[in-house]
Formats: C-alpha cells, sequence, structure tokens
C-alpha cells in the first residue's frame, strides 16, 4: 500500500491535521500507530495523515468521568496509575494484551475502535463501560455512543472524520462491584478467539442492580449482551442464574468460523469467558458462589 503514497503529512495542531483530512478528500488516509494499516492495502490512498504528533496522548479525570485522547497507546494505557484504577483495571489489562510490547507501544487506542475490528480488546470494555467517542472534522465536532459508532466488520460511522477523544462516563461507585476482561487468544498476544468484558454491582440485599457484559469477536461488531444483562438485574447471583446467563450469550452471539477458529468453538468459549468473567465480578462484589 505504501508504494503507492504521494505524500506523508505529520501535522502538529489538530486544526491543521482537519484541514489536512478535508484538503485530501476520500484519497488520504489517517495513520497512529500504523500496526492495523500496515496490513491493509488499499491503492486509492495516495495521502498519508500521521496524526500522533497532535497532543492527543493523554488521559484526564478519573472515576467521575475520564476522558482518553485517540492517540493514548495501549502501553500507555496498560501503565496509567489513573486507567489501572478505574473500574477495576479492566481497560488496562485489555490494553495489555494487545500484541507484544513492541506492538503495544505504536498501537493507539484511537486506532483499536476506528479500525473496527470485530475482535478488538479495547471496543468490548470499552463498550462496557457505555463510553462516547468524540468525532471531528474541519466543519463540526459530534460525540456518539460507542455502541452506535460500529456499522459492521471493519466499518464505522466516521465518515472521514477523525476520531479524537473517548470519553468514559461516571461509573458506579459504593460497596458489591465486581470487574472482569477475559480473553481466549492462541497464545498470549494473538489477536482475541472471544473476549468479554463484564461489571455488576449487587445491592444490600445481594441482588444485582447493575450489570453490563460485552463481547468481542463473535458477531460482525463488537456487540452487548443485553438479554443477558437483563437476566441478572434484580437477581441474586447463583449457579443456576450463571447457567442461564451464560445460555443467554450463546444466543445473542453470531460467530463465525475462520482460519483461526470455528464458529462453534467460539460459541462454546463465549458461554465459558461470560461464566468465568461474571465469577470474577461476583468475587469482588462479595458473593459466595
Ligand atoms: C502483531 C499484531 C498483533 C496485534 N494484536 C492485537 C490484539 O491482541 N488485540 C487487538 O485488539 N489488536 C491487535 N492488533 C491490531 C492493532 O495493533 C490494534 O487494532 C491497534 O490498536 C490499531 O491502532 P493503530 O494506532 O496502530 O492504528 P492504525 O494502523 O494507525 O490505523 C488503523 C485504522 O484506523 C484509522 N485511524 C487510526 N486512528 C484514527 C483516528 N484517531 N480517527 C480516525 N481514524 C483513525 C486508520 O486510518 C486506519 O484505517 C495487532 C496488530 C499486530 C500487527
Amino acid at each position: 500500500m505504501f508504494d503507492h503514497i504521494e505524500r506523508f503529512y505529520r501535522p502538529t495542531t489538530l486544526r491543521e491535521a482537519l484541514l489536512l483530512l478535508r484538503k485530501v478528500g476520500k484519497r488520504g488516509r489517517i495513520v497512529a500507530g500504523a500496526t492495523d494499516i500496515v496490513t491493509q492495502a488499499d491503492r486509492s490512498t495516495r495521502f498519508l495523515i500521521d496524526i500522533t504528533r497532535l497532543g492527543l496522548n493523554f488521559v484526564r479525570g478519573g472515576n467521575r468521568e475520564c476522558v482518553i485522547g485517540a492517540t493514548t497507546t495501549m502501553a500507555e494505557l496498560e501503565h496509567s496509575p489513573v486507567i489501572r484504577a478505574l473500574a477495576g483495571g479492566i481497560l488496562a489489562k485489555a490494553a495489555a494484551t494487545c500484541g507484544s510490547i513492541q506492538n503495544r507501544n505504536m498501537a493507539t487506542v484511537g486506532g483499536n475502535l476506528a479500525n473496527a475490528s470485530p475482535a478488538a480488546d479495547t471496543a468490548s470494555v470499552l463498550l462496557a463501560l457505555d463510553v462516547q467517542v468524540v468525532l471531528a472534522s474541519s466543519r463540526r465536532e459530534r460525540k456518539i455512543a460507542l455502541a452506535e459508532f460500529y456499522s459492521g466488520p471493519h466499518q464505522n460511522t466516521l465518515n472521514g472524520d477523525m476520531l479524537t477523544e473517548i470519553v468514559i462516563p461516571a461509573l458506579p461507585s459504593g460497596g458489591r462491584l465486581g470487574w472482569s476482561f477475559q480473553k481466549l487468544g492462541r497464545t498470549e498476544t494473538d489477536i482475541s478467539l472471544v473476549n468479554v468484558a463484564a461489571g455488576l454491582q449487587a445491592d444490600a440485599r445481594g441482588r444485582i442492580k447493575w450489570a453490563r457484559l460485552a463481547l468481542g469477536a463473535v458477531g460482525p461488531t463488537p456487540l452487548r449482551a443485553r438479554n443477558a444483562k437483563e437476566l441478572l438485574l434484580g437477581n441474586a447471583l447463583n449457579e443456576d442464574l450463571l447457567t442461564r446467563v451464560s445460555e443467554a450469550v450463546m444466543k445473542e452471539i453470531s460467530p463465525i468460523s475462520d482460519s483461526r477458529a470455528s464458529a462453534e468453538y467460539r460459541r462454546e468459549m463465549s458461554a465459558v469467558l461470560a461464566r468465568r468473567a461474571l465469577r470474577e465480578c461476583a468475587a469482588q462484589a462479595g458473593y459466595k458462589l
């Protein structure tokens, strides 16, 4: 793909980058860490716009609201004290699984979302955290829920805009709260065959009052298991409920067979990982299963 590049731009301000994007139009493409783009062939691309010098690698705020800049790398997320302290550290954990250390030093969280792979590891966590993404062009800025950002495998609603920030809303606080990120890959540094992000909070009587369950690599986009979540709400977590929830998860997903795994294996493993994730949440929330 790089054989056909006429010009590689390295803007130093967001405004400059957005004006360049407008100027080059459909023949231009954003490049951040380049760990996905190098594997893709697209002869129509003539201009690359490097966005790693725009000052978009930051983590601001904390539990009440946290904003992450799009070019923050996986390694930065993995080591950020704020991200490690947020939501039981599940975003830091997911970032820490994104390939080798060399990959994580380059790969950005914005690139992980913009590439729109169904298997992107930070995507399921960010879905579980109900984040919004900020999308900008030289003419407008919009903020949409990550759940609305995906439109299919490797398809999103960017429409030529740049993803500039990820906004994590205030998360539940107080007691009886648990979080988990689970990933199954062929090796430690491989892309997910299945991944699961979960969070739950129980009330004083042990009934679940808040829950999130999101999965990756088992559908055309990263997805939220809404039926499974509904089963959890209002109930006390026990083995019977875990069984019903993992069965609901298997029905909600639509995995495909590919060179990495069969659809059947992915479906079975989704139930296993969802159960494992909820058990980890349950232990943190004080359940004795
Ligand atoms: C060896 C290897 C192992 C990997 N392992 C994993 C893994 O385990 N888990 C995982 O999730 N991923 C994995 N990946 C994929 C990749 O590293 C991640 O998806 C990474 O986060 C992509 O970010 P990037 O900055 O490198 O994106 P780039 O390659 O720079 O860009 C990817 C795409 O997103 C667009 N883009 C980038 N940033 C923006 C933005 N801010 N706004 C709009 N568009 C943008 C680009 O135009 C391009 O289309 C792996 C990749 C490799 C090569």
